[in-house]
Order: structure tokens, then C-alpha cells, then sequence
């Protein structure tokens, strides 16, 4: 339990601490160990280079002195090294054992095969590397030639390498004393990266604490975090913008149905009323009925619009079909010309060729209805409403025009809202609800609405819809 923690925190923070560590103590080991073997090849490269510097020395003092001269001389120095650290040995040019100064440790250095002949071949020193039982470091050891008018010897030179092999004990010493701290360090450092680079992270969550507890106007202050925890910040400031705007939307929204509502059954509570407490005769109960009726009607219409705003607005792609848009407005138009008739309205449509779109046959005669009902609930007796059509590549734009009391500039960017009414046309029954219902619609089709209007010439709404490919 406690080794899974701390093999696999549940932090970011613990996370990138563990694995900058992990990392960095492996580039380390890496490091250290190729630092290692340059020095132990430095080491051995300086013995050999030091071991031919010896072989011409000792030639040179052989051609100005002489062997025994020589002899003497190597008899001294491996006395002053100590006879284990160094050995010479003196050959005849066949390779004829003749000196050798072997304290006994040296006993098992078997000479190496054919190295007089190997020599007169090469030309060159022979060196290479030994293992011997009686000492504890390896040698290194060498061969070479003396030569001079009066004739040539052999010399073998070996050499303990325990003074490499101390230096690199000290150097493994220092590391083993160093690397613990070495990594003690790194994950000091990358604790203190990781929480450094995560307190905007931090920020981000305190923030998110205080709004759900209530603060809802909190917002992250930007600092100079980096560049990915500042557009984190400034994505979740905008992204809490635009969930307070929703959420005064739809307290907004409340508001209206709860008054649109409050209307209605207050005159149903007053008719209800009226009918319980005074006498009338029958033709009176009727009126009152029908009254309650209308209201009823009023409530539903609201209702239902809501109810489809909200299908509407999950998606009607489900439910679609290929659709004869032309059809669809002749049948709207057949509709409404009862109504357009007794409101005294011209109403007529231009578009004769056929129109084939995917849609929902029933919410694209919603759409149509409720902007030919707006053409001709908000013209004036003697208007005309006009509906004609224009292909524009692969849409096909749909433009209802009428010549009623125009919307002001200032209420055209409004009237895509739900429960939006333009003070001109508060004296006419309405809910709000149509534009945003048709406008839902559209878009649910891939398409769009616009308009175009001025006050007392007239309104052209304009639907654009993707035609059938
Ligand atoms: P509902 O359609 O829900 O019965 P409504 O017609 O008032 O009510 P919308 O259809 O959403 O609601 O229209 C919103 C407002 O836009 C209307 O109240 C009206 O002020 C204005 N409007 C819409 N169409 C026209 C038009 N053709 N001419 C003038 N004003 C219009
Ligand atoms: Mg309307």
C-alpha cells in the first residue's frame, strides 16, 4: 500500500517528481559510468605510454653504459618501487631467460609465447594486460628489444597497476558519497518545478471551490503562468462567462413564463369567479365558457411552443425526410389566405419551381406558419404579403415580405429572443415565442434567418436552407 503510493502518487505534482528523479538518476548513473571508464582508459594509456617511455630509456643507457650497468640500475629501482610493484626480467635475443629480479610474486608470470620472434617481427614493444593469483591488483607488462653494435637483449618490464587501481577506489568512493545527495537534489528540484508549474493549476481549482460554493462572479486572475496554464485560465474565465449569461438567461426565462403564465389564470380565476358568485342567464354562462376556452387555447399555444422549442432544439435529425419545400408553401399559403382574406391582406406566392430539401415536413410548416402569420398579424388591412424564392448555389433562400408596421433597428437584434415583443406591436396577441421556435428550426435544418426592416414600409424575413444534394 505504502509502496504503491509512492511508486505511483495520485498527484500530477508526485507523478512528475518521481519521473524527473527516476530520469535524472538514470542520466546520472549513464554519466558517471562512462566518466568512469574514460578515466580507467586514461589511467592505462599513461602506464603503457610509460612503460615505452622505460623501454627507450633503458635501450639508451644500455648503448651508452652497458648491460651489467643496466642491470644495476633496474636492481635499484625495483628495490625502490618495491620487487611485487615492479618486475624486470633480461633476455637473450632468443628469448633465453638470463636476469630477473622476481621476489616469488611474480612466479607464475609465464613468458609469453614466441615473443623474441613476435618482437624481431613487429619491431615494436608487446605489451599486454595480467592477472596474477599472488597479487591483488592486475599488471600490466611489456616487452622490448635493446640493441647495440655489441648485441641485442630482450627486456621484460611488469608493473602492478595498484596505483590506477587506487584512483579509481577514490573516484567510486566520491560517487558513492555524492549520488545519494546527487539524487536528494534533483527531487528537491523537481518538487519544486512540478508545484511551481502547477500552481496555476491550483488557482484554477481554488476558483472552481468558491464557485461551487457560491461565488459565481469569481474568476481566475491571469498572471504570467506560461502560456498553457494562462489559456487553461482565460478558457475557463470564458467558459464560466458564458455559463453565468445561460444561467441569467434562463432566470430570465423563468421570469417570462411564470408572468405569461400568471396572466392567463388570473382571468381564468376572475371568469371562475365571476361565474360563482353572480347570477346570469345562459347566454352569459356561454360567454364566460367561451372566455375560459380562449384562455385555455392562449396557455396550450404557450405551452406546446415550449414543448417544441425544446425538440426542437435537440436535434430533429432523427425525424427527417425528403420535402417538397414548394408544396409546403402553397399548402401554408391555402392556410392562411382565410385569415389574410379577413384581415383584408394580399397574400400570394411566386415560387413555382420545385424546391427538395431533407427536413421535418410538420416543424418546416411551423417555421413557414409562424412568419406568415407574423407577415400578416403585424400588416394593416390593404397590405400585401409576398413570398417568392432565389437559388444561391446549393441553398435555397426563402423571403417572406409583407408591408406592415416595420421593427425598429433597435429591436431587430432582439427579436430571435424568446418571449421578445416590439413596443409597436404590444396591441396584438402574442407570446414572444414564434421567432425563436422558427429561427430553432432553421438552424436545426443547417440553415439560418435573417431580416430586413423599416418602420411603416414593411419586414422581409429572409430563411436560407440547405437544398437536397
Ligand atoms: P407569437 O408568434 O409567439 O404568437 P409574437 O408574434 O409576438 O408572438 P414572435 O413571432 O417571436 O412573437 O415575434 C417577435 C416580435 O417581433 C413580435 O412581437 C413583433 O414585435 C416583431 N415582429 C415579428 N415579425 C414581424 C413583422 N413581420 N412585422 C413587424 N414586426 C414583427
Ligand atoms: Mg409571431
Amino acid at each position: 500500500m505504502f509502496l504503491n503510493a509512492i511508486l505511483k502518487p495520485r498527484s500530477l505534482a508526485g507523478r512528475l517528481t518521481l519521473w524527473y528523479t527516476l530520469v535524472s538518476t538514470f542520466l546520472f548513473t549513464v554519466a558517471i559510468g562512462v566518466i568512469y571508464l574514460l578515466i580507467a582508459t586514461v589511467l592505462l594509456n599513461q602506464v603503457d605510454s610509460d612503460l615505452v617511455e622505460d623501454i627507450a630509456e633503458f635501450n639508451d643507457i644500455y648503448r651508452e653504459r652497458s648491460i651489467v650497468e643496466l642491470w644495476r640500475q633496474l636492481q635499484t629501482e625495483a628495490a625502490a618501487d618495491g620487487a611485487d610493484q615492479i618486475l624486470f626480467r633480461l633476455y637473450t635475443e632468443q628469448g633465453d631467460l638470463l636476469r630477473s629480479t622476481d621476489d616469488g610474486t611474480w612466479d607464475d608470470l609465464e613468458p609469453l609465447e614466441n615473443f623474441a620472434l613476435t618482437l624481431r617481427a613487429d619491431n615494436e614493444p608487446l605489451i599486454n594486460g595480467i592477472h596474477l593469483q599472488d597479487h591483488e591488483f592486475p599488471a600490466r607488462t611489456i616487452y622490448g628489444t635493446l640493441t647495440d653494435t655489441n648485441g641485442s637483449y630482450i627486456i621484460q618490464i611488469a608493473e602492478s597497476l595498484e596505483e590506477r587501481a587506487d584512483i579509481l577506489e577514490i573516484f567510486r568512493l566520491a560517487v558513492l558519497i555524492c549520488f545519494p545527495f546527487l539524487i536528494l537534489l534533483s527531487l528537491m528540484a523537481a518538487w519544486l518545478m512540478a508545484k511551481t508549474s502547477l500552481s496555476g493549476v491550483q488557482k484554477v481549482t481554488d476558483t472552481a471551490i468558491d464557485i461551487s460554493n457560491g461565488a459565481l462572479g469569481e474568476r481566475v486572475s491571469l498572471t504570467d503562468q506560461g502560456l498553457e496554464i494562462d489559456r487553461l485560465a482565460a478558457t475557463f474565465n470564458s467558459m464560466l462567462d458564458k455559463i453565468q449569461l445561460l444561467i441569467r438567461g434562463m432566470r430570465e426565462m423563468n421570469d417570462n413564463i411564470a408572468h405569461d403564465l400568471k396572466s392567463p389564470l388570473a382571468r381564468i380565476r376572475g371568469i371562475a369567479e365571476t361565474t360563482l358568485t353572480g347570477s346570469h342567464d345562459e347566454s352569459q354562462y356561454q360567454q364566460l365558457a367561451g372566455s375560459t376556452i380562449e384562455e385555455c387555447d392562449r396557455l396550450l399555444h404557450l405551452i406546446n411552443t415550449m414543448l417544441d422549442l425544446a425538440e426542437t432544439e435537440a436535434g430533429l435529425a432523427a425525424s427527417m425526410e425528403v420535402v417538397n419545400l414548394t408544396e409546403l408553401i402553397d399548402d401554408a399559403c391555402e392556410l392562411y389566405q382565410a385569415l389574410a382574406v379577413q384581415s383584408d391582406i394580399e397574400l400570394g406566392s411566386k415560387v413555382d419551381q420545385d424546391l427538395i430539401i431533407d427536413g421535418n415536413k410538420q416543424f418546416l410548416q411551423r417555421l413557414i406558419g409562424n412568419l406568415l402569420d407574423n407577415a400578416i398579424k403585424y400588416t394593416s388591412a390593404g397590405g400585401k404579403v409576398t413570398i417568392d424564392h432565389k437559388v444561391c448555389g446549393k441553398d435555397v433562400l426563402i423571403r417572406i415580405a409583407d408591408t406592415g408596421m416595420g421593427i425598429r433597428q433597435e429591436d431587430l437584434a432582439n427579436i430571435f429572443e424568446r418571449f421578445y415583443r416590439c413596443d409597436l406591436s404590444r396591441s396584438k396577441p402574442g407570446t414572444g415565442l414564434g421567432l425563436s421556435l422558427a429561427l430553432a428550426i432553421a438552424k436545426a435544418h443547417w440553415g439560418n434567418i435573417s431580416v430586413q426592416s423599416i418602420v411603416a414600409e414593411g419586414t422581409q424575413f429572409t430563411i436560407t436552407l440547405p437544398l437536397r444534394a
